[in-house]
């Protein structure tokens, strides 16, 4: 994905790996030789120890940005910014007035709006953008799972089914179950959720992650026969699944949306390793233009 941007700008000065910004920076209080600034759109672990990562490097500097939706969050280490760019638009003014060269996105698989957004953004403006996505669960031996491709879709299936659901896919689209009048469930997330909820339901509030034996003990105590889930990967809510493999409890997964038209990387490793190669690369293009003059 980065040599993408790199063949449509091969010879590039660090401070000139964001074109517009590099008119502004003098009036920015920036030199042009300050290390390249980063934008790392967070909200997920992975993020987290991208920041714990980044936070030791003095090549370069970093602002994690989150949306703002919960009321209580954990900041990693760093500089943070929160709530919404302002579309697109803002995103390209806020690029361009923090003077930020590389945007990295890690945000949660189906954060979709977000991923789009900094994709046209970093488009229009030339500068390379890193997506990481975390792989996908796969389906395991005794797993049994009912793919769907929409909240409506798991809705559908599960108020025809009746019985007794657990309803762990944050508080967002909770309102997808909302004329679910034949089924019950807990709904588990953060915080309450807002919209309009099922007839019958009982709201936990918890914040993850939980081991295997509390989520297997959740599964039990409310006699869940169904779990809805987004296919989200990662560990931190991977016990839920493995809760209901052990029991045998089905689970309507939710497939993930496509985030990016270009490829992504999978690990927090991946994106350190494609950041490193990005700023060593463009330091020996401004070395060698240097010799040059
Ligand atoms: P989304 O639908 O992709 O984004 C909706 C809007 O929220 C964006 O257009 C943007 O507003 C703002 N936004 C989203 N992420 C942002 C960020 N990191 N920094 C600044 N603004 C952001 O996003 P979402 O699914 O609601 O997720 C919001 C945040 O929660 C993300 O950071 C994501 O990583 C985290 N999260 C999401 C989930 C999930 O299941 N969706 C789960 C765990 C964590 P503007 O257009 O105004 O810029």
């Amino acid at each position: 994905m980065i040599d993408k941007w790199w063949s449509e700008r091969p010879s590039i000065k660090l401070s000139e790996l964001n074109p517009i910004s590099h008119g502004i920076e003098g009036r920015l209080g920036r030199s042009p030789d300050a290390v390249p600034r980063i934008l790392l759109l967070g909200g997920t672990g992975e993020a987290a120890e991208l920041a714990a990562q980044l936070a030791s490097r003095n090549d370069l500097e970093f602002i994690s940005s989150f949306a703002g939706r919960v009321s209580c969050p954990k900041y990693p280490i760093g500089a943070v910014r929160v709530g919404g760019f302002g579309g697109i638009e803002g995103l390209i003014s806020y690029l361009i007035m923090e003077s930020i060269s590389v945007v990295i996105d890690a945000t949660h698989p189906f954060s979709v709006g977000i991923s789009r957004n900094s994709e046209v953004a970093c488009a229009r403006l030339g500068l390379p953008l890193i997506a990481l996505v975390r792989p996908a669960w796969q389906k395991q031996k005794n797993d049994l799972w009912h793919e769907v491709i929409t909240y409506a879709d798991a809705a559908e299936f599960v108020n025809r089914k009746k019985g007794r659901v657990f309803l762990s896919i944050g508080r967002q689209e909770v309102g997808s179950f909302a004329a679910c009048n034949d089924a019950w469930f807990l709904i588990r997330a953060i915080e309450a959720p807002t919209g309009q909820l099922p007839r019958h339901h009982e709201i936990l509030l918890q914040r993850g992650p939980f081991d295997l034996k509390e989520e297997s003990q959740l599964l039990r105590d409310y006699s869940i026969d169904h779990i809805v889930s987004k296919n989200s990967g990662g560990s931190g809510t991977y016990t839920k699944i493995e809760a209901a493999r052990l029991l045998g409890t089905p689970v309507v997964m939710v497939q993930r949306p496509t985030k990016h038209t270009a490829s992504a990387v999978e690990t927090v490793d991946q994106v350190v390793t494609e950041l490193t190669a990005l700023l060593t690369r463009t330091v020996q293009d401004g070395k060698q233009r240097k010799e040059a003059r």
